[in-house]
Protein backbone atom coordinates (compact mmCIF):
# COMPACT_ATOMS: atom_id res chain seq x y z
CA UNK A 1 0.00 0.00 0.00
CA UNK A 2 1.52 3.31 -1.02
CA UNK A 3 0.87 6.41 1.06
CA UNK A 4 -1.57 7.94 -1.32
CA UNK A 5 -4.53 5.26 -0.66
CA UNK A 6 -8.20 6.69 0.54
CA UNK A 7 -6.94 6.44 4.55
CA UNK A 8 -4.13 8.62 4.20
CA UNK A 9 -4.71 10.65 0.70
CA UNK A 10 -3.64 14.36 1.53
CA UNK A 11 -1.62 13.92 4.61
CA UNK A 12 1.82 14.62 2.93
CA UNK A 13 3.22 14.94 -0.46
CA UNK A 14 3.22 11.88 -2.58
CA UNK A 15 6.63 12.34 -3.16
CA UNK A 16 7.62 11.42 0.21
CA UNK A 17 6.13 8.19 0.34
CA UNK A 18 7.59 4.99 1.46
CA UNK A 19 7.60 2.57 -1.18
CA UNK A 20 9.89 -0.21 0.03
CA UNK A 21 13.26 -1.01 1.69
CA UNK A 22 16.36 1.45 0.89
CA UNK A 23 19.23 -0.08 -0.24
CA UNK A 24 22.18 1.03 -2.13
CA UNK A 25 20.14 3.85 -3.41
CA UNK A 26 17.45 1.14 -5.08
CA UNK A 27 13.88 1.10 -3.23
CA UNK A 28 12.74 -2.73 -2.69
CA UNK A 29 8.89 -2.80 -2.43
CA UNK A 30 7.63 -5.22 0.13
CA UNK A 31 5.03 -5.15 2.97
CA UNK A 32 4.30 -7.01 6.31
CA UNK A 33 4.77 -3.97 8.84
CA UNK A 34 1.54 -2.09 9.07
CA UNK A 35 2.06 1.42 10.54
CA UNK A 36 -1.36 2.22 12.55
CA UNK A 37 -2.55 5.81 13.23
CA UNK A 38 -2.45 6.05 17.19
CA UNK A 39 -5.33 7.99 17.32
CA UNK A 40 -7.75 5.99 15.58
CA UNK A 41 -5.63 2.72 15.59
CA UNK A 42 -6.10 2.73 11.86
CA UNK A 43 -3.91 1.35 9.36
CA UNK A 44 -2.09 3.93 7.51
CA UNK A 45 0.63 2.20 5.42
CA UNK A 46 2.58 -0.86 5.57
CA UNK A 47 5.73 -0.96 4.81
CA UNK A 48 8.41 -4.15 4.12
CA UNK A 49 10.54 -6.31 6.66
CA UNK A 50 13.32 -6.56 5.91
CA UNK A 51 15.19 -10.17 6.76
CA UNK A 52 18.62 -10.61 7.44
CA UNK A 53 19.49 -11.32 3.82
CA UNK A 54 18.68 -7.67 3.19
CA UNK A 55 20.37 -6.62 6.24
CA UNK A 56 23.51 -8.06 4.89
CA UNK A 57 22.78 -6.35 1.22
CA UNK A 58 22.53 -3.28 2.95
CA UNK A 59 26.16 -3.75 4.49
CA UNK A 60 27.66 -4.50 1.61
CA UNK A 61 26.17 -1.33 -0.22
CA UNK A 62 27.26 0.41 3.08
CA UNK A 63 30.44 -1.41 2.35
CA UNK A 64 30.46 -0.30 -1.77
CA UNK A 65 30.61 3.32 -0.89
CA UNK A 66 32.32 3.82 2.09
CA UNK A 67 35.88 4.41 0.58
CA UNK A 68 34.47 6.82 -1.76
CA UNK A 69 32.58 8.83 0.80
CA UNK A 70 35.36 8.78 2.90
CA UNK A 71 37.46 10.80 0.47
CA UNK A 72 35.45 13.29 -0.82
CA UNK A 73 36.22 16.33 0.31
CA UNK A 74 34.90 17.26 3.57
CA UNK A 75 33.69 20.73 2.13
CA UNK A 76 31.67 18.32 -0.78
CA UNK A 77 30.11 16.27 2.40
CA UNK A 78 29.18 19.39 4.12
CA UNK A 79 27.07 20.68 0.75
CA UNK A 80 25.22 17.58 0.19
CA UNK A 81 24.49 18.02 4.02
CA UNK A 82 23.91 21.43 3.90
CA UNK A 83 21.32 20.57 0.53
CA UNK A 84 19.06 18.36 2.60
CA UNK A 85 18.83 20.57 5.61
CA UNK A 86 17.48 22.62 2.97
CA UNK A 87 15.44 20.16 1.62
CA UNK A 88 13.71 19.44 5.06
CA UNK A 89 13.13 22.73 5.77
CA UNK A 90 11.35 23.48 2.38
CA UNK A 91 9.19 20.10 3.25
CA UNK A 92 9.07 20.90 6.62
CA UNK A 93 5.15 20.70 6.40
CA UNK A 94 4.63 17.57 4.28
CA UNK A 95 7.38 16.13 7.19
CA UNK A 96 5.01 17.33 9.64
CA UNK A 97 2.54 16.26 8.37
CA UNK A 98 3.64 12.51 8.02
CA UNK A 99 4.95 12.38 11.68
CA UNK A 100 2.25 13.32 13.18
CA UNK A 101 -0.22 10.88 11.92
CA UNK A 102 2.24 7.99 12.38
CA UNK A 103 3.25 8.89 16.00
CA UNK A 104 0.56 10.62 17.11
CA UNK A 105 2.11 14.01 18.32
CA UNK A 106 0.05 17.25 17.82
CA UNK A 107 1.28 18.94 14.84
CA UNK A 108 2.87 21.98 16.35
CA UNK A 109 4.93 19.70 18.20
CA UNK A 110 5.98 17.64 14.47
CA UNK A 111 6.47 21.03 13.55
CA UNK A 112 9.06 21.76 16.26
CA UNK A 113 10.73 18.30 15.65
CA UNK A 114 11.44 18.66 11.89
CA UNK A 115 13.18 22.31 12.77
CA UNK A 116 15.16 20.40 15.39
CA UNK A 117 15.61 17.63 13.16
CA UNK A 118 16.93 19.82 10.25
CA UNK A 119 19.06 21.60 12.33
CA UNK A 120 21.29 18.48 12.52
CA UNK A 121 22.19 18.67 9.26
CA UNK A 122 23.15 22.22 9.08
CA UNK A 123 25.20 22.17 12.45
CA UNK A 124 27.10 18.72 10.88
CA UNK A 125 27.43 20.44 7.86
CA UNK A 126 29.86 23.30 9.36
CA UNK A 127 31.69 20.62 11.31
CA UNK A 128 32.12 18.34 8.29
CA UNK A 129 35.50 20.70 7.08
CA UNK A 130 36.49 21.66 11.44
CA UNK A 131 37.69 17.67 12.24
CA UNK A 132 40.26 18.39 15.21
CA UNK A 133 43.51 17.24 14.81
CA UNK A 134 46.57 17.47 17.38
CA UNK A 135 50.38 17.96 17.42
CA UNK A 136 52.08 18.07 20.34
CA UNK A 137 56.22 17.82 21.65
CA UNK A 138 56.55 14.09 23.61
CA UNK A 139 57.64 15.22 27.04
CA UNK A 140 60.64 14.76 26.48
CA UNK A 141 61.13 16.99 23.74
CA UNK A 142 62.40 14.47 21.21
CA UNK A 143 60.08 13.38 19.25
CA UNK A 144 56.59 14.35 18.32
CA UNK A 145 52.83 13.38 18.55
CA UNK A 146 50.62 13.91 15.38
CA UNK A 147 46.73 12.82 16.12
CA UNK A 148 44.97 12.27 13.19
CA UNK A 149 41.07 11.47 12.60
CA UNK A 150 39.48 8.74 10.60
CA UNK A 151 35.62 7.53 9.86
CA UNK A 152 35.24 4.81 12.47
CA UNK A 153 33.77 2.77 9.35
CA UNK A 154 30.15 1.58 8.77
CA UNK A 155 27.07 2.77 11.43
CA UNK A 156 24.67 0.88 12.52
CA UNK A 157 22.00 3.51 13.58
CA UNK A 158 18.78 2.41 15.63
CA UNK A 159 15.97 4.97 16.54
CA UNK A 160 13.08 4.93 19.09
CA UNK A 161 9.76 6.13 17.94
CA UNK A 162 9.12 8.88 19.42
CA UNK A 163 11.26 11.80 18.25
CA UNK A 164 11.38 9.84 14.04
CA UNK A 165 13.30 12.52 12.53
CA UNK A 166 15.54 14.05 15.01
CA UNK A 167 16.68 10.55 16.27
CA UNK A 168 17.72 10.13 12.92
CA UNK A 169 19.17 13.47 11.74
CA UNK A 170 21.49 13.12 15.26
CA UNK A 171 22.83 10.49 14.06
CA UNK A 172 23.12 10.52 10.15
CA UNK A 173 24.32 14.21 10.33
CA UNK A 174 27.87 13.63 12.30
CA UNK A 175 28.33 9.97 10.76
CA UNK A 176 27.98 11.43 7.42
CA UNK A 177 30.22 14.70 8.29
CA UNK A 178 33.17 12.46 9.38
CA UNK A 179 32.78 10.19 6.61
CA UNK A 180 30.76 7.23 7.85
CA UNK A 181 28.21 5.58 5.62
CA UNK A 182 25.28 3.95 7.63
CA UNK A 183 22.33 1.58 7.89
CA UNK A 184 19.00 3.10 9.69
CA UNK A 185 16.93 0.85 11.10
CA UNK A 186 13.70 3.18 12.51
CA UNK A 187 11.44 2.08 14.82
CA UNK A 188 8.76 0.24 13.87
CA UNK A 189 6.08 2.24 14.88
CA UNK A 190 7.62 5.42 12.84
CA UNK A 191 8.81 4.14 10.05
CA UNK A 192 7.48 6.79 7.00
CA UNK A 193 9.34 9.75 8.54
CA UNK A 194 12.80 7.60 8.19
CA UNK A 195 11.84 6.92 4.30
CA UNK A 196 10.82 10.09 3.30
CA UNK A 197 14.15 11.60 4.93
CA UNK A 198 16.23 9.13 2.73
CA UNK A 199 14.26 10.60 -0.61
CA UNK A 200 15.11 14.19 0.39
CA UNK A 201 18.56 12.87 1.08
CA UNK A 202 18.87 11.50 -2.66
CA UNK A 203 17.94 14.62 -3.71
CA UNK A 204 19.99 16.46 -1.44
CA UNK A 205 23.28 14.23 -3.10
CA UNK A 206 23.88 11.55 -0.81
CA UNK A 207 25.15 9.35 -3.16
CA UNK A 208 23.86 5.51 -3.39
CA UNK A 209 24.89 2.92 -0.25
CA UNK A 210 25.84 6.16 1.71
CA UNK A 211 22.57 5.99 3.91
CA UNK A 212 20.51 2.49 3.57
CA UNK A 213 17.14 2.54 5.82
CA UNK A 214 15.29 -0.76 6.61
CA UNK A 215 12.91 -1.96 8.98
CA UNK A 216 12.42 -5.01 10.07
CA UNK A 217 9.77 -6.90 12.36
CA UNK A 218 12.88 -8.71 14.15
CA UNK A 219 15.26 -5.97 15.08
CA UNK A 220 17.35 -8.69 17.47
CA UNK A 221 18.14 -11.03 14.46
CA UNK A 222 18.08 -8.37 12.59
CA UNK A 223 20.72 -5.98 14.14
CA UNK A 224 23.06 -8.92 15.90
CA UNK A 225 23.78 -10.09 12.23
CA UNK A 226 24.82 -6.81 11.51
CA UNK A 227 27.14 -6.50 14.30
CA UNK A 228 28.87 -9.58 13.97
CA UNK A 229 30.30 -8.46 10.90
CA UNK A 230 33.64 -7.64 10.86
CA UNK A 231 32.41 -4.42 8.34
CA UNK A 232 30.36 -3.16 11.31
CA UNK A 233 32.36 -0.56 13.74
CA UNK A 234 29.75 1.82 14.90
CA UNK A 235 26.44 0.97 16.90
CA UNK A 236 24.31 4.23 17.59
CA UNK A 237 21.08 3.30 19.35
CA UNK A 238 18.72 5.13 21.09
CA UNK A 239 16.06 3.74 22.90
CA UNK A 240 15.42 2.49 26.16
CA UNK A 241 18.10 0.96 28.69
CA UNK A 242 16.87 -1.90 28.68
CA UNK A 243 17.43 -3.16 24.92
CA UNK A 244 20.23 -0.75 25.34
CA UNK A 245 22.05 -3.27 27.32
CA UNK A 246 20.90 -5.76 25.25
CA UNK A 247 22.59 -4.20 22.54
CA UNK A 248 25.82 -3.81 24.60
CA UNK A 249 26.26 -7.02 25.53
CA UNK A 250 25.96 -8.07 21.65
CA UNK A 251 28.19 -5.43 20.38
CA UNK A 252 30.96 -6.47 22.86
CA UNK A 253 31.13 -9.73 20.85
CA UNK A 254 32.77 -8.33 18.15
CA UNK A 255 34.34 -5.04 20.16
CA UNK A 256 32.03 -2.62 17.83
CA UNK A 257 32.30 1.04 19.31
CA UNK A 258 29.11 1.48 21.29
CA UNK A 259 26.65 5.51 21.35
CA UNK A 260 24.22 4.92 23.61
CA UNK A 261 20.95 7.32 24.30
CA UNK A 262 19.11 5.69 27.09
CA UNK A 263 15.98 5.92 29.17
CA UNK A 264 15.51 9.06 31.75
CA UNK A 265 13.71 10.15 35.10
CA UNK A 266 14.36 13.71 34.91
CA UNK A 267 13.81 15.48 37.80
CA UNK A 268 12.74 19.10 37.92
CA UNK A 269 13.75 21.13 41.35
CA UNK A 270 11.74 24.31 42.16
CA UNK A 271 12.76 26.57 44.76
CA UNK A 272 11.34 28.83 47.24
CA UNK A 273 13.15 32.01 45.88
CA UNK A 274 11.90 31.15 41.88
CA UNK A 275 9.49 32.44 40.10
CA UNK A 276 6.53 31.02 39.82
CA UNK A 277 5.07 31.72 36.73
CA UNK A 278 8.57 31.02 34.86
CA UNK A 279 8.95 27.35 36.60
CA UNK A 280 5.17 26.84 35.73
CA UNK A 281 6.09 28.09 31.94
CA UNK A 282 8.57 25.69 31.71
CA UNK A 283 6.96 23.00 33.40
CA UNK A 284 4.90 22.84 30.93
CA UNK A 285 7.55 22.11 28.50
CA UNK A 286 9.65 19.84 30.04
CA UNK A 287 6.58 17.74 31.14
CA UNK A 288 4.33 18.35 27.68
CA UNK A 289 6.76 18.26 25.00
CA UNK A 290 5.59 15.20 22.81
CA UNK A 291 2.58 15.24 25.04
CA UNK A 292 5.54 13.54 27.65
CA UNK A 293 6.64 11.04 25.03
CA UNK A 294 10.94 12.55 25.74
CA UNK A 295 13.45 10.80 27.42
CA UNK A 296 13.85 14.29 29.14
CA UNK A 297 10.77 14.84 30.24
CA UNK A 298 10.39 15.88 33.59
CA UNK A 299 9.41 12.83 35.45
CA UNK A 300 9.32 13.90 38.94
CA UNK A 301 8.55 17.37 40.39
CA UNK A 302 10.33 18.35 43.84
CA UNK A 303 8.85 21.64 44.94
CA UNK A 304 10.50 23.06 47.81
CA UNK A 305 7.70 23.51 50.31
CA UNK A 306 6.86 27.10 50.79
CA UNK A 307 5.90 27.64 46.96
CA UNK A 308 4.70 23.83 47.10
CA UNK A 309 1.06 24.49 47.02
CA UNK A 310 1.01 27.61 44.50
CA UNK A 311 2.61 25.68 42.21
CA UNK A 312 0.41 22.69 42.33
CA UNK A 313 -2.46 24.65 42.03
CA UNK A 314 -1.01 26.79 38.72
CA UNK A 315 0.60 23.32 37.20
CA UNK A 316 -3.28 21.74 37.59
CA UNK A 317 -4.80 24.53 36.25
CA UNK A 318 -2.22 24.58 33.27
CA UNK A 319 -2.62 21.16 32.26
CA UNK A 320 -6.42 20.95 32.78
CA UNK A 321 -6.78 23.58 29.93
CA UNK A 322 -5.20 21.88 27.76
CA UNK A 323 -6.76 20.83 24.56
CA UNK A 324 -6.60 16.31 23.59
CA UNK A 325 -6.81 15.22 20.55
CA UNK A 326 -5.96 13.68 17.22
CA UNK A 327 -2.69 14.98 16.14
CA UNK A 328 -3.13 16.10 13.39
CA UNK A 329 -6.23 18.48 14.19
CA UNK A 330 -4.99 22.17 14.37
CA UNK A 331 -6.47 22.62 17.85
CA UNK A 332 -4.73 19.80 19.32
CA UNK A 333 -2.32 20.22 21.79
CA UNK A 334 -2.15 17.01 23.65
CA UNK A 335 -2.35 14.00 20.62
CA UNK A 336 -2.27 10.27 21.98
CA UNK A 337 -0.06 8.23 23.61
CA UNK A 338 2.10 5.57 20.76
CA UNK A 339 0.16 2.62 21.90
CA UNK A 340 -2.58 0.91 24.41
CA UNK A 341 0.15 -0.15 26.01
CA UNK A 342 1.62 2.50 26.74
CA UNK A 343 -1.61 4.43 28.24
CA UNK A 344 -1.73 0.69 30.22
CA UNK A 345 1.57 1.39 31.91
CA UNK A 346 0.94 5.14 32.44
CA UNK A 347 -2.42 3.96 33.91
CA UNK A 348 -1.01 1.10 36.41
CA UNK A 349 1.99 3.82 37.79
CA UNK A 350 -1.13 6.15 38.62
CA UNK A 351 -3.19 3.94 40.24
CA UNK A 352 -0.40 2.27 42.63
CA UNK A 353 0.59 5.81 43.38
CA UNK A 354 -2.83 6.59 43.95
CA UNK A 355 -3.17 3.61 45.95
CA UNK A 356 0.04 4.40 48.02
CA UNK A 357 -2.09 7.83 48.98
CA UNK A 358 -1.33 10.16 45.77
CA UNK A 359 -3.98 12.23 45.30
CA UNK A 360 -5.24 13.60 42.10
CA UNK A 361 -5.87 16.88 41.00
CA UNK A 362 -6.57 16.49 36.86
CA UNK A 363 -6.66 13.79 34.60
CA UNK A 364 -5.97 10.43 36.69
CA UNK A 365 -8.05 8.55 34.26
CA UNK A 366 -7.27 7.20 30.76
CA UNK A 367 -9.91 8.02 28.10
CA UNK A 368 -12.43 5.97 25.79
CA UNK A 369 -11.19 5.36 22.26
CA UNK A 370 -10.59 4.71 19.74
CA UNK A 371 -7.10 6.13 20.09
CA UNK A 372 -4.88 5.76 22.87
CA UNK A 373 -5.28 8.75 24.70
CA UNK A 374 -4.63 9.36 28.70
CA UNK A 375 -5.15 13.03 29.57
CA UNK A 376 -2.81 15.25 31.43
CA UNK A 377 -2.76 14.47 35.00
CA UNK A 378 -0.96 15.83 38.00
CA UNK A 379 -0.72 13.80 41.13
CA UNK A 380 0.32 15.70 44.47
CA UNK A 381 1.60 13.77 47.64
CA UNK A 382 3.22 11.61 46.26
CA UNK A 383 5.24 8.95 48.44
CA UNK A 384 8.97 8.91 47.14
CA UNK A 385 8.64 5.36 47.21
CA UNK A 386 5.76 5.16 44.91
CA UNK A 387 6.88 3.41 41.37
CA UNK A 388 6.12 6.40 39.55
CA UNK A 389 9.19 8.15 41.34
CA UNK A 390 11.17 5.38 40.00
CA UNK A 391 10.13 4.20 36.75
CA UNK A 392 10.03 6.47 33.04
CA UNK A 393 6.46 7.43 33.09
CA UNK A 394 6.82 8.44 29.11
CA UNK A 395 3.21 9.85 29.25
CA UNK A 396 1.43 13.47 30.24
CA UNK A 397 1.49 12.97 34.35
CA UNK A 398 3.34 14.92 36.82
CA UNK A 399 4.54 13.58 39.95
CA UNK A 400 4.35 16.71 42.61
CA UNK A 401 6.95 15.77 45.93
CA UNK A 402 7.32 18.06 48.05
CA UNK A 403 11.15 19.01 49.93
CA UNK A 404 12.88 21.43 52.98
CA UNK A 405 16.10 21.30 51.91
CA UNK A 406 18.63 21.93 49.38
CA UNK A 407 20.42 18.74 50.62
CA UNK A 408 17.01 17.21 50.48
CA UNK A 409 16.81 17.94 46.64
CA UNK A 410 19.83 16.37 45.80
CA UNK A 411 19.11 13.56 47.69
CA UNK A 412 15.99 12.99 45.59
CA UNK A 413 16.96 13.97 42.83
CA UNK A 414 19.38 11.35 42.13
CA UNK A 415 17.49 8.86 43.60
CA UNK A 416 17.62 6.86 40.34
CA UNK A 417 19.71 4.69 37.46
CA UNK A 418 19.04 7.08 35.35
CA UNK A 419 21.10 10.27 34.73
CA UNK A 420 20.12 12.30 31.39
CA UNK A 421 18.59 14.93 31.98
CA UNK A 422 17.65 17.44 35.29
CA UNK A 423 15.93 21.18 35.61
CA UNK A 424 16.25 23.78 38.68
CA UNK A 425 14.05 26.59 38.80
CA UNK A 426 15.63 29.27 41.30
CA UNK A 427 16.43 32.93 41.15
CA UNK A 428 19.69 32.00 42.92
CA UNK A 429 22.16 31.39 39.82
CA UNK A 430 24.58 30.50 42.40
CA UNK A 431 22.37 27.97 44.07
CA UNK A 432 21.05 26.89 40.73
CA UNK A 433 24.67 25.81 39.65
CA UNK A 434 25.46 24.34 43.00
CA UNK A 435 22.46 22.21 43.11
CA UNK A 436 22.84 21.49 39.35
CA UNK A 437 26.96 20.33 40.02
CA UNK A 438 25.54 18.02 42.89
CA UNK A 439 23.22 16.48 40.17
CA UNK A 440 24.22 13.33 38.69
CA UNK A 441 23.06 14.05 35.41
CA UNK A 442 24.29 14.74 31.49
CA UNK A 443 22.55 17.48 31.04
CA UNK A 444 21.02 20.22 33.44
CA UNK A 445 18.35 23.14 32.43
CA UNK A 446 18.84 26.16 34.36
CA UNK A 447 15.18 28.59 34.61
CA UNK A 448 14.51 26.77 31.52
CA UNK A 449 12.34 23.54 30.22
CA UNK A 450 14.28 23.12 26.90
CA UNK A 451 17.61 21.48 26.75
CA UNK A 452 17.73 20.29 23.36
CA UNK A 453 20.36 21.90 21.14
CA UNK A 454 22.23 20.89 17.93
CA UNK A 455 25.07 22.41 19.02
CA UNK A 456 25.04 21.37 22.26
CA UNK A 457 26.24 17.66 23.98
CA UNK A 458 23.64 15.74 24.80
CA UNK A 459 23.50 12.31 26.52
CA UNK A 460 23.48 10.97 30.08
CA UNK A 461 25.01 9.38 32.51
CA UNK A 462 24.61 6.03 34.73
CA UNK A 463 22.37 3.95 33.15
CA UNK A 464 20.89 6.92 30.78
CA UNK A 465 23.41 6.34 28.20
CA UNK A 466 27.41 6.13 26.72
CA UNK A 467 29.03 9.17 24.62
CA UNK A 468 27.05 12.30 23.36
CA UNK A 469 25.02 13.84 20.44
CA UNK A 470 24.99 16.68 19.37
CA UNK A 471 27.80 19.88 19.72
CA UNK A 472 30.81 19.93 18.91
CA UNK A 473 31.57 16.66 20.03
CA UNK A 474 28.98 14.58 18.41
CA UNK A 475 31.28 13.96 15.54
CA UNK A 476 33.64 12.20 17.57
CA UNK A 477 31.72 9.21 18.11
CA UNK A 478 32.08 8.55 14.23
CA UNK A 479 35.87 9.37 14.26
CA UNK A 480 38.88 7.30 15.24
CA UNK A 481 41.87 9.15 16.53
CA UNK A 482 44.79 8.26 15.21
CA UNK A 483 48.46 8.61 16.60
CA UNK A 484 51.52 8.85 14.57
CA UNK A 485 54.61 8.64 16.68
CA UNK A 486 56.98 10.75 14.44
CA UNK A 487 60.60 11.86 14.42
CA UNK A 488 61.45 14.60 12.05
P1 LIG B 1 12.99 0.64 22.38
O1 LIG B 1 11.88 -0.29 22.59
O2 LIG B 1 14.25 0.41 23.10
O3 LIG B 1 13.24 0.66 20.80
C1 LIG B 1 14.20 1.51 20.22
C2 LIG B 1 14.67 0.93 18.91
O4 LIG B 1 15.33 -0.29 19.16
C3 LIG B 1 13.55 0.62 17.91
O5 LIG B 1 14.01 0.89 16.62
C4 LIG B 1 13.37 -0.88 18.11
O6 LIG B 1 12.85 -1.53 16.99
C5 LIG B 1 14.79 -1.31 18.35
N1 LIG B 1 14.93 -2.59 19.03
C6 LIG B 1 14.09 -3.18 19.90
N2 LIG B 1 14.61 -4.35 20.34
C7 LIG B 1 15.80 -4.50 19.71
C8 LIG B 1 16.82 -5.49 19.74
N3 LIG B 1 16.72 -6.58 20.51
N4 LIG B 1 17.90 -5.30 18.99
C9 LIG B 1 18.04 -4.22 18.22
N5 LIG B 1 17.11 -3.23 18.15
C10 LIG B 1 16.01 -3.38 18.90
O7 LIG B 1 12.59 2.14 22.74
P2 LIG B 1 11.31 2.95 22.29
O8 LIG B 1 10.14 2.46 23.06
O9 LIG B 1 11.22 2.98 20.81
O10 LIG B 1 11.70 4.43 22.75
C11 LIG B 1 11.48 4.90 24.03
C12 LIG B 1 12.74 4.88 24.86
O11 LIG B 1 13.76 5.58 24.17
C13 LIG B 1 12.59 5.58 26.19
O12 LIG B 1 13.22 4.82 27.19
C14 LIG B 1 13.31 6.90 25.98
O13 LIG B 1 13.79 7.49 27.15
C15 LIG B 1 14.39 6.49 25.06
N6 LIG B 1 14.91 7.65 24.34
C16 LIG B 1 16.14 8.14 24.70
C17 LIG B 1 16.63 9.27 24.07
C18 LIG B 1 17.97 9.82 24.45
O14 LIG B 1 18.49 10.62 23.68
N7 LIG B 1 18.56 9.43 25.55
C19 LIG B 1 15.88 9.90 23.08
C20 LIG B 1 14.63 9.37 22.74
C21 LIG B 1 14.16 8.24 23.39
P3 LIG B 1 11.28 -1.90 16.89
O15 LIG B 1 10.56 -0.62 16.85
O16 LIG B 1 11.19 -2.65 15.62
O17 LIG B 1 10.95 -2.72 18.10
Amino acid sequence: MTLDSPRTAGFANPALHAQGLYIGGDWLPGGGIPVLDPSTGEVLAEVPDASIGDAMRAVDAAEAAAAGWAATPPRARAEILRRWFVLMTEHAEDLARLISPENGKALPDARGEVAYAAEFFRWYAEEAVRVPGEFRHTPSGAHHILVDHDPIGIAVLITPWNFPAAMATRKIGPALAAGCTVILKPASETPLTAYAMARLGAEAGVPPGVVNVLTTTQPGAVVNAMLADPRVRKLSFTGSTGVGRTLLAEAAKKVVSCSMELGGNAPFLVFDDADLEAALDGAMIAKMRNAGEACTAANRFYVQSGIHDAFVAGLTQRMAALRIGPGSAAETQVGPMITAKAVAKIDRLVSQAVARGARVTTGGTPLPGPGYFYPPTVLENVPVEAEIAHEEIFGPVAPVYRFETEAEAIRLANDTEYGLAAYVYSRDLARALRVGKGIESGMVAINRGLMSDPAAPFGGVKQSGLGREGGVTGILEFLEPKYFAVQF
